[in-house]
This record gives structure tokens, sequence and C-alpha cells, in this order.
């Protein structure tokens, strides 16, 4: 029988509350073994929008078990056969944009447009998990008279995922469409402070005709990772989030010979010449840096001003000084995210930074809820901690540098590697930095440089643990594993050194 999750019916942000959010195991909604739950906010209103299961071992075998159990059908489906689920799944993932938007702005807080944009992207990701019916067929070749030897690329068997908060809908959706159609079952552990979007995507999948056990979900926090990593069925492991949880997940799964990917957080350095063109800066820095309220982990949290760029740092404070919070920009997650940054904000004006634009005392909109205003920090210093640590709010950091290559060695030194932007309207500086920069995503002239499907996403350096990129055909890689074949079929009886 079908379990739909109940439709969510905001289409404004007034204060709407949600359906309890249970785990998804076997296709059924199934509360947590202890029967305990963790409250989830909407961060806009600063209010209990529902629960979620608190899920421990128990409920992590139960997942697993089922998973373990829908194997074997699913596995032995034809590739092109499993994609047309995830063909129906986009179609639904159209049909509920709207709903999905609506739920996502209220569980992350997002501003509409972003929060469709999460979606949106999701489906893009998605739509390279469908491409692999057309480009997953291996390579063959003869490799002597009589004899072949083809590649072909096998599932890993149960595989699980972990996300964080920051885009529901889109993260399981790097993650999904390549572990599924490559034949693998699927344990995901959603936030546990947005579980909603992947509530959704488990009774989409399931009306698009995924086998009930193919997807499941376990809640909660560090337990459920805990238990699913450890699981001898867990056979691969994904995780996106901070690097403090990557690094420890990465060590904790290779150590039991698991094939892990673990994506950690970010310091993205964007670096502006004095020949870069003013506006094009300046409207791109600050979507860089204020989109989703900084809580990106492609921000730009730090900008390095390269010799004379006073006019674009004015054109930048001035744009940021008329953003329109709940409107342009939403609330961040939590009140712990409020005083972390305020912490951040603070603590560089102590050291000398300069508060170009203060967001720590701005009004509320609807006087509640978990709210900072855009900031800018200006003539920080690389040694502060708003200048070399993930901050994870609406907060610029600016550094200024006399020349390029200090600009280069400032961005180097830094300990993440996800992104670096070079603005300018010289090519050969572009292609200076970019052949300096110590990240996985580069841009030029581009504030956000994710790279769109089906061009891989993936950092470098404490930005990503483990091997290759989790998105495009590397994501394809990492879930599944080569069988080499080598057979002789000949009626010819010519010897060859194989034979
Ligand atoms: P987080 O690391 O706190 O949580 C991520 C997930 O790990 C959640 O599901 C959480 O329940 C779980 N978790 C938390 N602590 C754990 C522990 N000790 N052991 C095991 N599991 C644990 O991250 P977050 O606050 O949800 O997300 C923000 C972070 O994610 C930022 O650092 C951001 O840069 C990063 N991020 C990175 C990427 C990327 O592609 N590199 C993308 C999105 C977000």
């Amino acid at each position: 029988m079908p379990s739909p999750a109940p439709s969510f019916q905001a289409r404004s942000h007034d204060f709407a509350p949600y359906a309890p959010c249970h785990n998804w195991i076997a296709g059924q909604w199934t509360p947590a073994a202890s029967g305990e739950t963790l409250p989830v906010h909407n961060p806009r209103h600063g209010e209990v929008l529902g629960h979620v299961a608190l899920s421990g071992p128990d409920d992590v075998a139960r997942a697993v078990a089922a998973a373990k159990a829908a194997l074997p059908g699913w596995k032995d489906t034809p590739l092109k056969e499993r994609v047309q689920v995830l063909f129906r799944l986009k179609h639904l993932l159209e049909r509920d944009l709207d709903e999905l938007s609506w739920l996502v702005s209220h569980e992350n807080g997002k501003v509409l447009p972003e929060a469709r944009g999460d979606v949106l992207k999701g489906i893009e990701c998605l739509e390279y998990g469908l491409s692999l019916e057309n480009m997953a067929q291996g390579e063959q070749l003869d490799v002597s008279r009589g004899i072949n030897c083809s590649t072909s690329h096998e599932p890993l068997g149960v595989c699980a995922g972990v996300v964080p908060f920051n885009f529901p809908v889109m993260v399981p959706l790097w993650m999904l469409p390549q572990a599924l159609a490559a034949g693998n079952t699927f344990v995901l552990k959603p936030s546990e402070l947005v579980p909603y979007g992947a509530m959704k995507l488990a009774s989409l999948l399931q009306e698009a005709g995924l086998p009930d056990g193919v997807f499941n979900t376990v809640n909660g926090a560090q337990p459920a990772v805990e238990g699913l990593v450890d699981h001898p069925d867990v056979k691969a492991m994904a995780f996106v989030g901070s690097t403090r949880v990557a690094r420890l997940l990465y060590a904790r799964g290779a150590a039991l010979g698991k094939r892990m990917l673990c994506l950690g957080g970010a310091k993205n350095h964007l670096l502006v010449a004095p020949d870069a063109d003013p506006e094009l800066t300046a409207t791109t820095v600050v979507a860089s840096a204020y989109g989703c309220a900084g809580q990106r982990c492609m921000a730009a949290s730090l900008m390095i001003g390269v010799g004379d760029v006073q006019a674009i740092v004015d054109q930048i404070a001035a744009i940021t000084r008329k953003l329109r919070l709940g409107e342009d920009m939403g609330p961040v997650i939590s009140q712990a995210a409020v005083d972390r940054i305020h912490r951040y904000i603070d603590q560089a004006e102590q050291m000398g930074a300069k508060v170009l634009v203060d967001g720590r005392r701005v009004a509320a909109p609807g006087g509640r809820g978990h709210w900072v205003g855009p900031t800018i920090l200006d003539h920080v210093r690389p040694d502060m901690p708003a200048g070399c640590e993930e901050i994870f709010g609406p907060v610029l950091s600016i550094v200024r540098a006399r020349t390029l290559d200090e600009a280069i060695a400032i961005e180097n030194a830094s300990s993440y590697g996800n992104a670096a932007s070079i603005f300018t309207t010289n090519g050969a500086v572009a292609r200076h930095c970019l052949e300096r920069f110590e990240a996985g995503m580069c841009g030029v002239n581009v504030g956000v440089p994710v790279p769109r499907e089906p061009f891989g996403f993936g950092g470098w350096n404490d930005s990503l643990f483990g091997h290759g990129d989790l998105t495009g055909y590397d994501g394809f890689r990492f879930w599944t594993r080569p069988r080499k074949v080598t057979s002789r079929w000949s009626l010819s009886k010519d010897a060859t050194w194989m034979s």
C-alpha cells in the first residue's frame, strides 16, 4: 500500500505546522523504536514546525535489513528499467515544485526563490542519473585473437548517505540518482534540522514506482550516523557536512574497509583585481555572500581586494545595506547559529577589523526567529578567525592585499579548498590565478562557481576526504565497482600468447 507523505499546504511565509517525520523503512512510515523525537524548528518564526524520529541502532538495523532484502530484485532489474523510475521522479518533482519549495523554505528558512533553486538544482542532478542509461555501457576490446576483455560497472550493495541542513532536496539528489541507477539500495540519514525534504522524496520515489526497501531513511543525529557507518552490511557511504564530521567519519569508515566520500566545509576566496568590472563584481560578490544567508558551502566568505579596489568595496557596501531581511535574505538555521555568527563578528571587531555593515542588531521580521543581517567586515587579517574559519552565515570578510601573488598566497594558505574565484577583465590575470588556486571549483567573474551538470561537484584539501567528485560520472564510479571479464570464444586454433 503506498503511504504518501501528507501534503504541505502553506503557500506563504505564515507559520504552518507539519506532520511528524518518521523513518521510511520498506515503504512504511516507522517511528523510532524508542519512540523518541526531536523538534524541528521553522527558523523564520523560531517555532516548532513538527517532530522528527530520533533513531538508534535498532532503527538502523531495520533500515539496513530492508535495503538488503530489496537488493537482489533491484540489482537484477536492468539499468534501463531502473532509470524509468527516475524519469517518473523528475516528472513528480516538477509537478510538486511549489509544494516542495514552500516546504524547504519553511524548514530551512531560505526565501522562496532560493528554495525553488534547491529543488531545481536537485532536478538537474537527477537528469544526470537519467542519462546513465545511455552512458553506462562499460567498455570492451578484442585484446588478442579470439580473446575479449570487457568492463562492466556493478553495484556495491547497500549504500548510505548523510546530508547537511542547507540544501534539503538537492544534496540527497547529489547521491541518489547515480547510486540507485547503478543498482544499489540506499539508506539516507537526513539532517535532523530539515528532515522534510527527504520525507517528500521518499514518498515521491514510491509514487514513481521504486520498489519498497530500495530507498529508506533513518532520521536522527550522531548515533544514527555512527550506526550506519559501522553496520557490516553498509558497503559505502557519502557524507556532506562540516569538515569536523567529514574527517571523523571518513577515518571511521575507511578503517572498516568501506568506500567513503566525505565532503566538508569551506572558506571560499574571491579575489578582486583593480581592473574588475565594478558593477558586475559588486552585485556578484553580494549575491554570493548573502544568498541562502551565507549558508552555502560555495558562499563567498572572504573577499581579497588586490590594490586599490575601494570604489568596488563602497559599491558592495551600498548594495548590501539595501538588502531586505525576510524578502531578499532569510534567517539562519538556529539560535546557536546566530550566537556563533555574532561571536565571529565581535571577535573580528575586537581584533581590529572594521564593521562596515553590521548585521548584529537588526529588527527581526515579525519580531521573532533566528536573524542576522548581512554584515561586512573590512580590513580583516587572514589569521583572524573571521579570516580563516568557516562562519557559515551572512558575513563577508574583506582582506586587503598589495599584489596578486600576495592574494594567491592567502588563498593557498587556507586549509579548505572548495571554491576560489578571480574578478578581472584581464585574461592573463585570470589564467595566472586559475593555475595557482588551491581549490577544486574555480571561477572567473563568477561568485558561486558550482559546476553545472554534467561537471562533477567536489572540493580539495579539507573540503573533501576521499577520491573524486560526488556528482557527474565520478559519482557513478563511486557507487559502482568495475568487473573485468576476459573471455575466449574462437573457432580458430591460432595460438596466441594468452592461449
Ligand atoms: P554537520 O556536519 O553538523 O551535519 C551534517 C550531518 O552530519 C547531519 O546529518 C548531522 O546529523 C550529522 N552529524 C553531525 N554531527 C555528527 C557527528 N559528530 N557524527 C556523525 N554525524 C554527525 O553540518 P551542517 O551544519 O548540517 O551543515 C553545514 C556544513 O556543511 C558546513 O560546514 C558546510 O560548508 C557543509 N556543506 C558542505 C558541502 C560540500 O559540498 N562540501 C555542501 C553543503 C554543506
